[in-house]
């Protein structure tokens, strides 16, 4: 269901009068194209304290212009702040840019991972945290603001080149932790270059499921556009479109219901060569209040989202079937973060898959070599929310920053870069694609 409001302030008289009755601004947001460079403008690297990171070798790959005129994209260097005194620094690095950084422009903030030992520097490098997440609420313009921790710039190569490319639009707010080191057979730092950059999962296989419609078909898409060879798993009923998207991605599709005791079991054994990107996407919602709710309701949201979720890894991680350097991308939702009046099951399955993710991710990394991350979407344009009352629908998509509802490729995009060979560094992370939801934010 196209965002009416959204088209309407894109048009003079409609900025106009938006702009009288102070009413949401939202952006057209500039997302990926192959034909259009990274960012229109150049990129600005900014350094607060005294930084240890080797920074400018990963920004010069990230494919920004360098020009002189306005930036599209910031990049301040925090990791050296060590106290109240030092944020001082942040404040006199960014004030003076951060009015000229472009519509849809990216700001990300490079912080310490917490420290244990010295309560004045982890007060300091938390106050970046709220830093990032005031900035991304005033920012407006289609700009985000992020903040990544990290010890090791190339370890987060990837990630810096997601967060500052359009690849990123709907993702402001966000703190995302990179540790220093890489999983499987990537090589040391997480680095590992792609043979080709263009199509980083080239010669892997990737498995999403529920991926006919909504969100799963634009992330196959994007993984095959990414160069893998993709399999569209979801329900027999979904058979027409699964097989005419597998066509059209060059993939397969494996038509199994993931509730089926036996679904990890036929995945494995439909792919006898191995997995590399295994998405859990199939997803349902049964929405009641809790007193209104039957417990087959309730059970079944539980058992598509939560339970088939646990199954299914299980079974493929046990068969040996996901192989190292591989990678589990889990799809929560921002209601599992911060709960959602009628949706007691969906948001109880949600935050259960933050919970898998959070206990499995060091395991997974340490005995199969697979990282383990999640990505929560907030609103985002489906058939699933086209569905909502209109009410609803219409607080959900003004309701954060940059106050529109995102795309299934926003999602997509996510999903690529933790997929991508050399975010091996980045583990246990559940990353919110929701333009920074008021929700739980
Ligand atoms: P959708 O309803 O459009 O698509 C879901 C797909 O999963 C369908 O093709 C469906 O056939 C398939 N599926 C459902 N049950 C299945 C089963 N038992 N076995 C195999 N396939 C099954 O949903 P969507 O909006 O694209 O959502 C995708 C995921 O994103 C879900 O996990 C959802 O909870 C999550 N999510 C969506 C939003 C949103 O705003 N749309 C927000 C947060 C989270």
């Amino acid at each position: 269901m196209a965002d009416r409001y959204l088209s309407f302030t894109g048009t003079a008289p409609g900025r106009f009068l938006t702009r009288r009755l102070g009413l949401p601004q939202p952006a057209a947001l500039r997302r990926w194209s192959a034909e259009r460079p990274v960012l229109d403008g150049g990129l600005l690297h900014l350094t607060a304290g005294t930084s240890k990171l080797d920074l400018a070798p990963v920004l010069a790959r990230a494919g920004l212009g360098a020009d002189s005129g306005r930036p599209a994209a910031v990049v301040l260097d925090a990791t050296g702040v060590r106290d109240v005194a030092g944020l001082a620094e942040v404040h006199a690095a960014l004030h003076p840019v951060v009015r000229s950084v472009t519509a849809s422009g990216r700001v990300v903030v490079l912080g310490a991972p917490p420290d244990p030992a010295d309560h004045h520097r982890a007060a300091a490098q938390q106050a970046l945290e709220g830093f990032t997440r005031s900035l991304g609420k005033e920012i407006g313009r289609g700009r985000t603001v992020n903040l990544v921790r990290l010890t090791d710039a190339a370890a987060a190569e990837s990630t810096l080149h997601f967060l500052l490319s359009p690849k990123s639009a709907y993702v402001s707010g966000q703190v995302i932790e990179v540790g220093a080191g890489a999983a499987g057979t990537d090589g040391a730092g997480g680095a590992a270059a792609a043979a080709d950059p263009d199509r980083p999962l080239a010669g892997r296989t990737a498995l999403v499921t529920g991926a006919a419609r909504g969100i799963g078909e634009a992330v196959a898409g994007t993984l095959a556009r990414d160069g893998a060879r993709v399999v569209v798993l979801d329900v027999p009923q979904a058979e027409a479109d699964a097989r005419r998207l597998a066509d059209r991605l060059g993939g397969t599709a494996l038509l199994l219901d993931v509730t089926a005791a036996d679904a990890g079991e036929r995945i494995a054994g439909a792919l006898p060569g191995g997995l590399d990107v295994l998405v859990h996407n199939a997803g349902i919602t049964r929405d009641r209040r809790l007193v209104n709710m039957p417990a087959d309701r309730w059970s079944s949201v539980l058992d598509v989202n939560l339970a088939s979720v646990l199954r299914t890894t299980d079974a493929l991680l046990a068969a040996g079937t996901l192989r190292p350097g591989g990678r589990i991308v889990a799809t929560a939702s921002i209601a599992g973060i911060a709960g959602n009046a009628g949706q007691t099951n969906y948001g109880a399955s949600k935050a259960g898959v933050v919970g898998l993710v959070r206990s499995l991710a060091p395991r997974a990394l340490a005995e199969h070599g697979v990282t383990v991350n999640a990505v929560a979407p907030g609103f985002i344009e489906t058939r699933m929310t086209a569905a909502v009352p209109l009410f609803i629908r219409e607080a959900g998509r003004r309701m954060n920053s940059l106050a529109q509802g995102g795309l299934p490729a926003d999602v997509a995009e996510t999903t690529a870069w933790l997929a991508h060979p050399a975010s091996g560094a980045v583990n246990g992370q559940v990353v919110r694609v929701c333009g920074q939801s008021l929700l739980g934010a």
